[in-house]
């Protein structure tokens, strides 16, 4: 079952590239070797340790890289480095089934995945929003009228939790790797025959266990439900501290919040993002959605736990009004799409009946297939706008962190370079995938993000 996979697996082509030359394939290899084997391998070593170094910056060294810089030395670090504790392991184990549980017991909705290359098309169940409600109460209901743990909990077990879910993330890649090589979920598991390069991109699409979409089950429930529980313990651990909660601490939470609620509304449409429908599941997605995610995405929450920031009112509306604005932008593009494909354009996008091109590609099975291409509303702007959107409303949520370190700013800096890096490597799976299509597209949106600048 050694199938070459490309960094665009599709292999779908509609007048698409013409092939390399011999001399062309022969210049290509030393890129090749570095974004196949050397950058794969780098990220692999560097972004486990990292995890665990920004935890400790925020809560060692007051968030502060300069402090860190100039004070630690590599026995202070490895003193520092947290330790598994059988505390952290059960709050991980209690969390990973109830999210379990809750997706296989509360009802909801069956929706369908966009086709994949092989012509497969994966099941989901809808029921983020329950289990989000359902989740929040039970949580609440047993750290506040009964007492049975802390609502600090998961602040005062950050660190171990941390290093657990990295030890388990790494493994876990291992045994999704053995799986889809010998026991693969569906037709569309392939790997390029490169290890390295297997276990950071993946081998299967839908891996699936037990009946459960394993995408669903760990990005949607255990990564961005974790998300709001872990925001909302750091919240609590800033009111045990200083005995109130800071307006910074409520506008940056409060956006965040509504995000990720934002995006349990939307779920369905998650499933025809680029994570799902394209990504293999290996260290890349998997990896990132159990470690990267919890550390980077909430990291401006935990700084601000020790930094309760007063914000000018002024100030905290204003941030909040962006914020909010931004998050409605980008769930109203990722919509917009969503209910043209749904109604086969027979819909209106900001009031007119919306400019589309009918594309047609063809899966490996040989099918020709048709989808629609977007021209007006947001996709009209740029081919994507809605990362602008994105962008901005996680700036909305750190800039209440202010200006005294750089490190909450982490992640607005991550996210831009992953933006970036990801409209062009969209623009290129759609040029294979939609060919002259594609090509008429981006005649018609010349830019990709940013009109007139990229
Ligand atoms: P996009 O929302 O950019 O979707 C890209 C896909 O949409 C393309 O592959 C193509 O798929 C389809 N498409 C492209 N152009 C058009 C068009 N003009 N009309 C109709 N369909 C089109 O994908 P992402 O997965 O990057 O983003 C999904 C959401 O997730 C966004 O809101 C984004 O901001 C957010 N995001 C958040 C990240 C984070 O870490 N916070 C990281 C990445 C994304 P098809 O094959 O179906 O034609």
């Amino acid at each position: 079952m050694s199938e070459e996979v490309d960094e665009e697996p599709l292999r779908m082509t509609r007048g698409g590239d013409t092939a390399a030359t011999g001399a062309e394939r022969f210049a290509g290899v030393p890129g090749r070797w570095f974004r196949r084997t050397a950058l794969p391998l780098l990220l692999i070593l560097v972004c486990p340790p990292t995890v665990i170094l920004l935890w400790m910056i925020t809560v060692h060294f007051n968030g502060s890289l300069t402090l860190f810089f100039r004070t630690a030395d590599l026995d202070t670090i490895l003193a520092l480095v947290p330790r598994p504790t059988w505390r952290a392991a059960g709050v991980l184990l209690f969390w990973a089934v109830l999210q379990a549980v809750l997706l296989i017991v509360l009802p909801g909705k069956t929706h369908y995945g966009p086709v994949t290359p092989k012509g497969n098309r994966p099941r989901y169940k809808l029921n983020g929003i329950p289990a989000y409600i359902v989740t929040h109460g039970l949580l609440y209901l047993g750290a506040y009228p009964l007492g049975l743990f802390s609502p600090t909990i998961v602040y005062d077990e950050f660190g171990s939790i941390l290093v657990i879910c990295n030890v388990f993330g790494l493994i876990f890649c291992v045994f999704l790797y053995l799986k889809g090589v010998y026991f693969p979920s569906t037709t569309d598991a392939g790997r390029s025959g490169n290890l390295i390069f297997d276990y950071y991109w993946g081998v299967e699409l839908h891996p699936s266990l037990f009946g459960l979409s394993l995408k669903q089950y760990i990005n949607c429930r255990l990564a961005m439900m974790g998300w709001s529980v872990i925001l909302l313990s750091f919240a609590a651990k800033q009111v045990e501290l200083y005995g109130h909660l800071s307006s910074s601490m409520l506008v940056s939470v409060g956006l965040q919040l509504v995000y990720i609620v934002h995006f349990f509304v939307w779920e369905g449409g998650y499933f025809g993002s680029l994570d799902i429908m394209h990504d293999r599941f290996g260290f890349y997605i998997c990896w990132g959605i159990t470690v990267w995610l919890p550390c980077v995405y909430t990291l401006v929450g935990l700084y601000l736990v020790d930094h309760p920031i007063a914000l000018p009112i002024p100030y905290a509306v204003f941030l909040a009004g962006v914020g909010l604005a931004a998050i409605w932008a980008d769930g109203d593009a990722n919509r917009q799409r969503q209910r043209v494909r749904e109604t086969g354009g027979d819909t209106t996008v900001w009031r007119r009946k919306p400019e589309l091109i009918e594309a047609e590609y063809t899966t490996e099975d040989g099918e020709t297939r048709k989808s629609l291409l977007l021209v007006s509303g947001w996709w009209g702007i740029s081919r994507h706008f809605h990362y602008v959107a994105e962008i901005t409303a996680a700036l909305a949520w750190t800039l209440p962190a202010m200006f005294e370190n750089l490190l909450p700013y982490f992640y607005v800096i991550f996210l831009t370079i992953l933006l970036v890096h990801r409209a062009g490597r969209d623009d290129r799976r759609c040029r294979k995938k939609y060919g002259r299509y594609w090509k008429q597209y981006c005649e018609r949106v010349p830019y990709r993000i940013i009109p007139y600048v990229y």
